[in-house]
């Protein structure tokens, strides 16, 4: 349920704190980069949680003292120690382009921006397992995997921006969830190497299952340095775009694709207010009124049988084109939260909500439309959850307060559908709402002081 009070917090640091951490730095990594401007403050203690009216009210004002710009492990440790020793907060942020406040420090202290780490350290000849620093951008790792013929498994849409710890740390799935699932299914991230916040760090490589810990825990846990990941065949993906009259056709489509021996990296299908509204791909013609769309990425050997697939079923391609030839906005970058990126250029007094939908999807979304009419609009995504093929919600809905907002999730749930609720600020009340005690348990470990993103894991203060 969306909430407007904030967690438990430290005090913020003193300023005669902050100047003492400042020094020791300075003294003892001299070339590491200290940012404390107040645009620089503003802009890196930011991410993109304002697409929820519950935390872009609560998130108002809260503010890092110092950004520290580390470009290698040894520098990270050094700022680790030193907040240990000193009893400073740290927050570790990547590119910031989390949605739920994931990277906005709530008690001060420091903004560890981890860009600077960025080298693909190895990819394994045998196995394609690829080990990458955590500030690598996701679209820079691929590319270095493509002439090994690999590529990334999973990437949220935000590819070309979105660092890899960030992903891990506090992202969840996106393309290529209708073929490998989330990001915490076992087998994804195979091992981790991480800082912990003591006044003698430690640097630590954990493998497999000692992982998982870490796997979504916003930072919360222990810093990571570096990942080792599963990859998978690199393909020359084509963009597809599908124009259906009727949007049960593009359902029913939607619904049954994912069941086909095609190769498929995404599948996204817009409603006809949606596809009306969002910008598309150059070449690519503006919707008819009322006309959904899909949205495909596939595979080269793919293109031909899922024409004639889709014409079967009501559809028309009014656009294709390869991913790696085509110029101009990515087909990906209307996807997943870019479908509400771009609403809300338009629309800025509408958020969203994400939501695993009951199967049947059809009576789902009638009756919710039958409740919300032309305040929710739907933007479905095809996935598998747990082995099985599922379509995931990520509607547009215009803002009419908490009330409205907590009533629509309520209807949701009750009508069958498996809510993440986007308008919270814990690592559990954006999953399953449960306190996960080997999360806890980590933290207790790598960072006893409890100083790493504070006041984002509800379990570190309900069982302290
Ligand atoms: P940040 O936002 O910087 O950080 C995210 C969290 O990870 C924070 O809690 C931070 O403290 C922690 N963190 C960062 N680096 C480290 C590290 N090295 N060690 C420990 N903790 C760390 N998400 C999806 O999952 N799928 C999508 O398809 C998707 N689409 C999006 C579309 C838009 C338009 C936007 C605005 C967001 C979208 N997101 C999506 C959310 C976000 O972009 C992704 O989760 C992204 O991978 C986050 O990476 P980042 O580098 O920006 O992380």
């Amino acid at each position: 349920m969306p909430s407007l009070s904030l967690p438990p917090l430290p005090p913020v640091p003193s300023a005669s704190q902050i100047g003492a951490l400042v020094g020791e730095l300075q003294r003892s990594v001299p070339a590491l980069a200290l940012l404390d401007g107040p645009a620089e403050l503003e802009k890196l203690s930011g991410d993109f949680h304002t697409y929820s009216p519950v935390l872009r009210q609560l998130l108002a004002g809260f503010k890092g003292q110092v950004v520290a710009c580390p470009t290698s492990v040894e520098e990270v440790m050094a700022v680790a120690g030193a907040c240990a020793r000193h009893g400073v907060p740290l927050t570790v942020r990547g590119a910031g382009t989390g949605n739920y406040g994931q990277c906005v420090p709530l008690a001060g202290g420091v903004v560890l921006e981890m860009t600077g780490l960025h080298q693909v350290r190895a990819v394994e000849a045998d196995t394609g397992v690829v080990e990458a620093e955590a500030g690598c951008l996701l679209a820079e790792l691929d590319r270095q995997l493509l002439p090994h013929g690999r590529a990334i498994r999973l990437a949220p849409s935000t590819y070309r921006s979105a660092t890899l710890g960030g992903f891990i740390a506090g992202g969840s799935g996106g393309i290529g969830s209708l073929r490998w699932g989330f990001l915490r299914d076992p087998g994804h991230l195979l091992g981790l190497e991480v800082v912990t916040v003591e006044p003698e760090p430690r640097l630590l490589r954990l493998e497999g299952q000692a992982c998982e810990p870490l796997n979504h825990a916003y930072g919360t846990n222990g810093i990571l340095t570096a990942l080792r990941l599963a990859t998978t065949e690199a393909v020359g993906w084509w963009q597809m775009v599908v124009g259906f009259a009727e949007g049960r056709q593009a359902l029913a489509a939607a619904q049954e694709l994912p069941g086909t021996a095609l190769l498929l990296q995404e599948l996204c299908l817009l409603d006809g207010e949606l596809a009306a509204a969002v910008p598309w791909p150059q070449g690519c013609p503006r919707p008819e009124a009322g006309e959904s769309r899909l949205l495909v990425l596939l595979a080269p050997d793919a293109v031909a049988m899922a024409s004639a697939w889709l014409a079967a079923r009501g559809g028309r391609v009014v656009w294709q084109e390869p991913e790696a030839t085509s110029r101009g906005l990515p087909l990906r970058e209307l996807t997943w939260n870019h479908t509400t990126l771009h609403w809300r250029a338009k629309h800025p007094d509408w958020t969203y909500l994400q939501m695993v939908l009951p199967q049947p999807e059809g009576p789902f979304l009638e009756a919710l439309n039958a409740t919300w009419g032309e305040n929710l609009h739907w933007h479905l995504e095809a996935v598998r959850q747990m082995g099985a093929c599922r379509l995931a919600g990520l509607p547009v809905l215009r803002d009419q307060g908490v009330e409205a907002l907590q009533r629509l999730m309520a209807q949701c749930r009750e009508e069958g559908a498996w809510i993440f609720d986007p308008h919270v600020l814990t690592v559990e009340d954006g999953g399953l709402g449960v306190v996960d005690s080997e999360q806890v348990g980590c933290k207790r470990r790598l960072d006893p002081q409890g100083l790493l993103n504070p006041g984002k894991l509800r379990g570190w203060w309900e069982q302290i």
